[in-house]
């Protein structure tokens, strides 16, 4: 995995304010020190989509790429309080989330997903799309049925494997505490990447995050899993050192 890009995604979720620009500035000084030796990971902070704009006037960040949390399924019309994928773009953002669990449990439906997906697409953004199971199904062994139906009922074929970032998250290891166990997570990871292989109908590897309270200590469980091609970090993203200290740790 060391020559290949490893990402750490940062989900702030409804955290931050104009102040929070000091946390990106530390994590873009500490990370490129990191940088220096580790050329290959990719920092991108997915902040509140008020925010983007503003932290993206700030030029020397130059090792932080900015991205949204979520987008309405329409481009245009009387959707009050939305934001669609073209004024993320706009914003300045490079990447979204999208069909993040939360958003979910909100109300995104599979279709809706489909439909942000391929705006977001249209307007050049780089999707990071969340999939997984809840603590019910897996209990249910519904795992790989849900997951399957996720990437079935959201995904375009026409897309093609190489435009999507996929995050696996269980919902029960988000914000919990809790992840799951090597094998739990090398069989799934195994899955994921048949089922999206066989989906594209391409022999080319996916692109694949594991999230779900990762944190410093816990990711080198992560680090030795050559499936896994990086990370969506919540609640430690939060806080500059708690993110950086997951990066110095991945690559200890
Ligand atoms: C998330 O919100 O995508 C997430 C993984 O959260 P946490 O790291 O806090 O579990």
């Amino acid at each position: 995995m060391t020559n290949k890009l490893v990402y750490f995604i940062g989900n702030w979720k409804m955290f931050g304010d104009f102040t929070s620009i000091k946390i990106i500035n530390k994590v873009n000084i500490l990370s490129s020190k990191i940088k220096k030796k580790h050329k290959n990971h990719k920092i991108v902070l997915c902040v509140p989509n008020i925010l983007i704009h503003y932290f993206s006037k700030f030029k020397t960040n130059k090792n932080i790429t900015l991205g949204a949390q979520n987008c309405h399924h329409y481009d245009e019309g009387p959707f009050t309080g939305a934001v669609s994928a073209s004024m993320i773009k706009k914003s300045g953002a490079k990447y979204i989330i999208i069909g993040h669990s939360e958003n979910r449990s909100d109300g995104d439906s599979s279709k809706k997903i489909k439909m942000k997906i391929k705006l977001a697409i249209k307007k050049k953004l780089n999707i990071i799309f969340c999939i997984g199971e809840t603590l019910l199904e897996k209990r249910n062994k519904k795992t790989f049925s849900v997951i399957r139906k996720q990437i079935r009922e959201s995904l375009d074929k026409k897309i093609g494997i190489k435009k999507i970032i996929i995050a696996y998250e269980p919902v029960w290891c988000i914000g919990t505490g809790n992840t799951p166990n090597k094998t739990e997570l090398l069989k799934t990871f195994d899955f994921i990447k048949k089922e999206l292989k066989k989906f594209f109908n391409t022999s080319l590897n996916p692109t694949l995050l594991y999230g779900g309270s990762v944190n410093s200590k816990n990711i080198g469980l992560f680090s030795s899993l050559s499936l896994i091609n990086g990370f969506l970090i919540g609640g430690a993203s939060q806080s500059s050192n708690k993110f950086i200290d997951i990066i110095k740790n991945y690559y200890k």
